[in-house]
């Protein structure tokens, strides 16, 4: 095989709670994944340059170099198995870069998928995992995909069914919030409310969508929602043009709506570039 190309698709948090921060720095969370139909190209070529490994994207904020998780990802499974063959990896992104629908690790998830079948390693999705983890802890999940509980810090995984399916509005206003910023910044001893996290998913496993809707919660609101007003500004468009429910995913800053009506779903992706409020916005649908 000489080439291949993945889809690397982002996620959004249904339920996003931040438990505690652990000795090692880290922090336990408790979260519900939901794969969503946005997704960045991947495409790996074998070439003739011996060791070379050789990242390109479609975008100039992204670093080309080592720092890169796709090369991260082709580094470890190469010096796992002593491999030395040239690679160049072409990304095209298209989940909203820092946003909090863990695009990075998507595009490592897909990249160890990819080297794994390019070069017949033999690695189960159990052992993709396993290098995933050391690389990022959403890497895991981006591994696995579909609908889950994620535990510990964020690696601790239960597969839930695909809940039903509805018209997901996706707005990354144009701000950037790193992720350290707001972990450095969550009070976890003052947060008031939670996300009840085992009734999301209850109300997956019975299928029912107005109730899951009704349950969405990001605790990490708390600290983007007072310092960047436009988080809620778009979440009160989604709720006026019919949303179920709109909250943030991950650290932010990217809001998502659910709607059970395209239409509405449809004007309220209409509303919201009229209002120029956000920097990129998709209508999709969950993945399983
Ligand atoms: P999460 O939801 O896991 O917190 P995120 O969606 O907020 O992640 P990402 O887009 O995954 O953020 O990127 C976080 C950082 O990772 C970026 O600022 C970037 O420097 C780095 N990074 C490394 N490789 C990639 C990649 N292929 N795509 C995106 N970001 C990458």
């Amino acid at each position: 095989m000489e080439e291949i190309q993945l889809k690397a698709y982002g996620k959004i948090n249904l339920g996003l709670d931040v438990i505690r921060k652990r000795p090692d720095g880290y922090h336990d969370l408790d979260m519900i994944m939901q794969t969503v139909g946005i997704y960045d190209d991947i495409i790996i070529k074998k070439t003739h340059t011996f060791g070379e490994i050789k990242v390109e994207t479609d975008t100039e904020v992204l670093s080309n170099g080592k720092d890169n998780l796709a090369y991260m990802a082709v580094k470890t499974l190469f010096d796992e198995f002593d491999i030395h063959q040239g690679v160049k990896i072409h990304i095209n992104k298209r989940i909203p870069i820092a946003g909090g629908m863990a695009g990075g690790s998507a595009d490592c998830a897909a990249t160890l998928i990819g080297i794994n079948q390019m070069f017949e390693l033999g690695l189960d999705t159990e052992a993709l995992m396993k290098h995933g983890v050391k690389l990022g802890a959403d890497v895991p999940y981006c591994v696995m995909g579909g609908t889950a509980i994620a535990r510990g810090i964020g690696d601790v995984l239960t597969p839930l069914p695909a809940p039903p399916q509805c018209h997901v509005v996706i707005a990354k206003p144009p701000i950037s919030v790193s992720t350290a910023y707001v972990y450095g910044r969550i009070r976890l001893e003052q947060i008031e409310k939670r996300p009840d996290i085992e009734g999301i998913a209850q109300s997956i496993r019975d299928g029912a969508l107005k109730k899951m809707a009704s349950l969405l919660y990001n605790v990490m609101e708390e600290v983007t929602v007072s310092e960047y007003p436009v988080i809620q500004k778009i979440e009160k468009i989604l709720l006026e043009e019919g949303a179920l429910n709109a909250i943030m995913s991950g650290s932010g800053p990217t809001v998502f709506g659910l709607f059970d009506d395209k239409e509405k779903a449809e004007k309220a992706v209409r509303t919201l570039e009229d209002k120029g409020l956000s920097q990129q916005l998709y209508l999709t649908g969950f993945v399983n």
